[in-house]
């Protein structure tokens, strides 16, 4: 496959790491220690444009693709973890209403009023430098993609009304919308009646709830969200009805959009063992690199390092609208070694570079925490990819025992 970038790609790659590397690094411990919110990298990704980054460019924003997003994720994911998980969410709610949703079956009379709804929401971004989030967990098997959500929508003249309450909204308190997935109230209804509304930070009956005091990724804010029969217009769409569900199906990629912050993690793990080991980290003046011991486990580190990047950059090259078997499956292992090998690299990263490493004063403890949450992020925790791939690599559609 050729992985070749094009120029406008390398454009924003060299944007995102610039920021990452001249303005979010130095503040990731404070937001980290505080568990606060990254606002000033925010103002910096608005400034910057990058907040439009998903946007099509025929609405005004920079288009990016999806490997184009991959890739400009992870170049902020190596600077600061928790700004780039939220970045995901933000990006992935335009993404989803823009790209995806172009590649989707709908009517001629869906697509024209798709085009009308989401222009809105592009419009709030672009123009006011909104900030999208994306709550879906419920702390049930919803978000795992085994049954309905239990926020319910109910239709009333000219909009939709909705009650429910969601886990871990990354982004609380800080976004301006909501991008909710909840389920239409009618009678057996099931997952595909998933709808996918936007709900206004400041709309009655909607409010933050909860502490967040986490291990890891501390300044992403997911604190819980209560919706107590929040009135929002039918222009609130993300999404026509019933092409959530459709999607899921039809773009699995979308799923795998978390990976590039932990591929982002990984290649900050290795960078600073290098740095370290080399004497060259601001503050550490030792150098380790001589002893064969830790030669011999920055190999380790290197050889994991390149086992993860070719899997990322093959599986974000593949992504499309449906896939065959074998992208899909693979989309799947890229998301299952990037989550696991960030952590690995993260622990192998302390164990090489040795004790005074992980003090709080440098940031390998913050990215060992960091990198312990992206096996656990529904609907493809590492635990359910494994689930599906030990089940699709033996059985074909329809086959049964
Ligand atoms: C830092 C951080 C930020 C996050 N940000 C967001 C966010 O912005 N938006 C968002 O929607 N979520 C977010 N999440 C939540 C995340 O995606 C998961 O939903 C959450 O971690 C699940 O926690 P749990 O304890 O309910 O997990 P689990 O108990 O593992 O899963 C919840 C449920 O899923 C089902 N399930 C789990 N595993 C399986 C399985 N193998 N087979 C069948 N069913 C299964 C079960 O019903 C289970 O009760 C975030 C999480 C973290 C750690």
């Amino acid at each position: 496959m050729d992985f070749a970038l094009s120029p406008r790609q390398r454009e924003l790659i060299e944007l995102a790491d610039s920021l990452g590397r001249e303005k979010f690094a130095a503040r990731a411990e404070r937001y980290d220690r505080e568990a606060s919110f990254p606002h000033e990298n925010y103002a910096d990704l608005r400034a910057a444009g990058l907040l439009a980054l998903c946007i099509p460019a025929e609405e005004g924003g920079l288009g990016a693709d999806f490997q184009t997003y991959c890739l400009v994720a992870a170049a902020i994911g190596r600077h600061c973890g928790a700004t780039a998980l939220t970045f995901n969410m933000h990006s992935c709610a335009m993404m989803w209403s823009g790209m995806l949703a172009d590649d989707l079956p709908m009517t001629e009379a869906e697509r024209a009023q798709h085009a009308m709804r989401r222009r809105v929401h592009f419009r709030r971004v672009l123009d006011q430098g909104a900030i999208y989030a994306q709550p879906f967990s419920e702390g049930s098997a919803a978000a795992a993609g085994k049954a309905p959500f239990g926020t319910l929508a109910t239709k009333v003249a000219g909009g939709w009304r909705i009650t429910g309450r969601k886990i871990f909204a990354s982004l609380a308190g800080a976004a301006q919308y909501y991008g909710v997935l909840c389920t239409e109230d009618k009678p057996e209804a099931s997952q595909r009646d998933t709808l996918y509304l936007a709900v206004p930070a400041d709309a009655p009956g909607f409010e933050v709830v909860g502490e967040w005091d986490p291990l890891g990724m501390r300044g992403t804010v997911s604190r819980d969200l209560v919706m107590r029969e929040v009135l929002v217009p039918d222009e609130a769409e993300l999404l026509p009805r019933g092409v959530y569900h459709k999607a899921a199906g039809a773009w699995p990629h979308m799923f795998m959009t978390l990976a590039p912050t932990y591929m982002g993690i990984a290649e900050a793990a290795y960078d600073f063992t290098l740095k370290y080991l080399r004497g060259e980290w601001p503050g550490v003046k030792v150098k380790r690199r001589m002893y064969p011991t830790k030669q011999l486990a920055v190999a380790e580190m290197y050889v994991a390092l390149e086992q993860t990047r070719a899997l990322f950059h093959r599986a974000i090259a593949d992504a499309r609208v449906d896939p065959a078997k074998p992208e899909r499956l693979r989309a799947l292992a890229a998301q299952y070694t990037i989550m696991e090998n960030a952590n690995r690299l993260c622990q192998l990263a302390i164990r090489t570079c040795g004790g005074q490493s992980m003090l709080k004063s440098l940031p390998l403890e913050r990215l060992y925490r960091d990198s312990r949450c992206g096996a656990l992020m529904l609907p493809w925790t590492a635990e359910l990819c494994l689930d599906r791939l030990g089940r699709e690599t033996l059985y074909e559609a329809g086959e049964k025992d």
